[in-house]
């Protein structure tokens, strides 16, 4: 990044300044296929009319109240939201490290009332991510993110992804809950399975323990389900961060308890100066009537069994580049070889007019809009060929 901006990130050389449907178009007029959605956040495309007329309808109302005076729109999603799912309870936020930071201090707030301070303790599992926040990389725990900020902060305590006894063992006297993604999304795109999200429930049913999902990757529609976890039977968290695709490209998040973990959240114990603005609500509600429409979720279910089917059959073609295909739903991760750097393939891929991400665990990432078609998957099928042909070819030398 040139200055006068931070460093911080290093994106190609490329000005996007158009998006249409799964589309996304540069200054020069080139198209490219978008199959990162902004990572899993343009859930609806770009360019959504329902959207872009939610928004435009409220911009030329009321743009911002704080949180001083009552917003309608927060209301009517709230109760839309505990409607359709586990929660009785709503707090809006900007974004997905916000949601995660209330989910915390709503967790450890839950014991204090109980008058079991000492219970704040809370376990969460190696390769998450919860964002960038300081209470949120502790939580996360990976120590690239960590390192040069000061000492680390007590109070989590991480155990190897899948490891059983280690979580069983890891429980304690002060431990107050557990912290996961249903589908891990940057660590590389690993989904847990149903029947570990049970145990995990069952497990803080037994110990009184609270359970939180982050759903900030994985939710709104991702997986087919309006939320990851509701594939698993009996395994409803207590408390729910999410956030990315749930604004469908409006900075919006929200916190989702039931009544128990979230009723000693009271006046002054938490809040946000822009969380669950006028605008943000407009296009929350519009972005959340549209996921919930009658056989939108049986389209994401369709078109990514083709999509996984057709990777399927990528990965046996190019053994030698993909090593697994991953995830759920449509965030789906290519977990390729050690020769070959996800990076690298990323950018290959996107210079044939796809766009996807890179994730941990040298995983190459995809999370396209939930509205593509089987036509649109099958040109990215097409462009993924070419990008792993070559690469294969380059391993041959
Ligand atoms: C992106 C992400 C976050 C952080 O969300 P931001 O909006 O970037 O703060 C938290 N948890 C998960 C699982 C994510 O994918």
């Amino acid at each position: 990044m040139p200055a006068p901006l931070m460093d911080t990130y290093s994106p190609p050389d490329l000005d996007f300044v158009r998006g249409d449907g799964v589309w996304m178009i540069t200054d020069s007029g080139e198209r490219y296929l978008d199959f990162i959605a902004g990572i899993a956040v343009n859930a609806l495309g770009h360019n959504h009319p329902a959207l872009v007329g939610a928004l435009k309808a409220q911009a030329d109302k009321l743009w911002h109240t704080s949180n001083m005076f009552r917003v309608p729109g927060q209301l009517e999603l709230a109760k839309k939201y505990t409607e359709h799912t586990f929660a009785d309870r709503v707090f809006f936020t900007n974004s997905g490290t916000e949601a995660i930071e209330c989910a915390i201090k709503t967790a450890r707030h839950y014991f204090f009332a109980k008058g079991e301070p000492h219970r704040y303790r809370i376990i969460t599992f190696t390769g998450a991510f919860h964002g960038r926040s300081y209470g949120a990389i502790n939580a996360g725990g990976n120590p690239k993110y960590l390192e040069g900020f000061g000492p680390q902060m007590e109070g989590f305590d991480q155990i190897a992804f899948g490891d059983h006894d280690a979580l069983h063992a890891a429980v304690t006297e002060e431990t107050a809950a557990i912290l996961v993604e249903p589908v891990q999304g940057e660590g590389g795109v690993r989904a847990v399975p149903d029947h570990c999200l049970r145990g995990l429930r069952e497990l803080c049913d037994e110990k009184g323990l609270l359970l939180i999902y982050d759903e900030v990757q994985c939710g709104a529609g991702r997986t087919g389900k309006l939320f990851a976890h509701e594939w698993a039977e009996r395994a409803q968290p207590d408390i729910m961060a999410v956030a990315k695709g749930v604004g469908g490209g409006f900075p919006m998040g929200a916190c989702l308890t039931t009544d128990a973990a979230g009723e000693h959240m009271k006046m002054g114990t938490h809040g946000s100066t822009f969380g669950g603005n006028p605008l943000a609500m407009a296009v929350g509600n519009a972005v959340f009537d549209e996921l919930t429409r009658p056989g939108f979720l049986d389209h994401v279910v369709d078109v990514a069994g083709f999509l996984k089917q057709q990777l399927h059959g990528l990965a046996d073609t190019y053994p030698d580049v993909v090593e697994e295909v991953r995830g759920r739903g449509l965030l789906i991760g290519l977990k390729l070889k050690e020769a070959v750097v996800a990076r690298d393939f990323v950018a290959s891929v996107r210079d044939r007019g796809l766009l996807i991400g890179a994730a941990g665990d040298n995983v190459a990432r995809m999370a396209p809009p939930l509205t593509i078609t089987e036509a649109e998957a099958r040109i990215a099928l097409d462009k993924l060929d070419g990008a792993l042909k070559a690469a294969s070819q380059s391993l041959k030398g």
